[in-house]
């Protein structure tokens, strides 16, 4: 299949443009998305929206934030209309949507909300091993690789909408499964065929991000072009951190205003649950330390705003809280503005910025 050669241009769901548009970018978040199905292998989303039949209300938020009723599923387009507007009041201009294949991702809906919102939005294309395509196993790398490519250059689902990075890609890790290498290696192939970037979720545990990153190396992935995602969860260990971003890669910290109740930290854990608001006062103080030691042009910030209880008006922070909250905490920290620009727009936009395929 031919590939079409979009080098220095970004995919958004209304169709090519000039990478110097995208502005303030959010480079990990979900619109439109399913994530009830993680929680819950059986869960049919065609179902009630919460498991045991419960409603999300404010009475019922306090459930929810413990996990006993699912708040996973977002559809509703008018809630989603007035979060991204909110976004772009505090001056946000463009959105990733890296909802994976199969966890319902909504190419007409977004590409319309982007249109009413004037918000840009990028699809991304990529499996979540755990759970999707059900069938992983009996599929070849090649067969995976194919899909990705069709959604980077043919469209999504015969919807002519393009997706414009491949991601995220579901590797959770611990350990990392053969499923899990497959759409690792199908990811670096078709970054390589295309010349999007790739988008890891988690990416692994730990020091298996370097096994991870190993394997798209060997598949003949281009390190500079892959952001390592959920790095919140390693945000204690710079020593890690700096390892990784020797790879050349992006560390994106994309946890950033996540409230909850930490009830799964257990005593002498020493990782970060990253399930509060303190946490992302946590992950701040790593990103002045970071950029003290000169990594700003590879760090990248967002929300993961992957539910209902992630939306302000189900008690959550929104699209907005790096904006709103989060910049002007790393102003005070020290850091400059230029810096700022460089999370926010510059290095979003090099890494949405097709090269050439090879
Ligand atoms: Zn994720």
């Amino acid at each position: 299949m031919p590939v079409p050669n979009i080098a220095g241009q970004v995919m958004t769901v209304t169709g090519a443009m000039d990478p110097g548009d995208l502005g303030v970018t959010l480079m990990h978040e979900h619109i439109f998305s399913d994530f009830a199905k993680l929680s819950s292998p059986n869960y049919d989303p065609t179902a009630n929206s919460s498991r045991g039949g419960e409603q999300l209300t404010l009475e019922t938020l306090h459930l929810a934030r413990e996990g006993k009723i699912s708040a996973g599923l977002m559809t509703e387009e008018d809630v989603a209309i007035a979060e991204v507007l909110e976004y772009r009041t505090w001056g946000g201009n463009t959105i990733v949507d890296v909802t994976p294949i199969g966890l319902m991702r909504d190419t007409v809906t977004l590409r319309r909300i982007s249109y009413v919102t004037g918000v840009h939005v990028i699809m991304g294309a990529a499996y979540f091993a755990r759970v999707f395509p059900e069938n992983i196993e009996r599929l070849s790398v090649e067969e995976l690789t194919d899909s990705i490519i069709e959604d980077v250059t043919v469209g999504i689902d015969g919807s002519g909408i393009r997706a414009g990075i491949i991601g995220e890609v579901g590797i959770e890790g611990d350990p990392i499964s053969p499923s899990e290498v497959k759409i690792i290696k199908a990811a670096a192939r078709a970054s390589k065929a295309t010349g999007a970037a790739i988008s890891f979720h988690r990416g692994g545990v730990d020091r298996e991000k370097l096994d991870v990153l190993r394997t798209v190396a060997e598949e003949g992935g281009d390190l500079s072009r892959v952001v390592m995602g959920h790095a919140d969860f390693i945000a204690g260990d710079v020593p890690l951190l700096k390892e990784i971003f020797e790879l050349g890669v992006y560390i994106e910290f994309d946890f950033l205003g996540n409230i909850g109740v930490p009830l799964a930290w257990q005593p002498g854990q020493e990782k970060v649950r990253p399930f509060s608001p303190a946490d992302s006062a946590m992950v701040a103080r790593t990103i002045l330390e970071l950029v003290e030691a000169g990594y700003e042009d590879r760090i990248l910030l967002s929300h993961d705003v992957g539910g209902k209880l992630r939306l302000k008006r189900y008690g959550g922070m929104g699209y907005s809280f790096l904006l709103e909250k989060f910049l002007p905490h790393l102003r005070v920290g020290g850091v400059q503005e230029g810096q700022i620009h460089k999370f926010m727009v510059e290095n979003p936009r090099k890494v949405l910025t097709f090269v050439a395929p090879s």
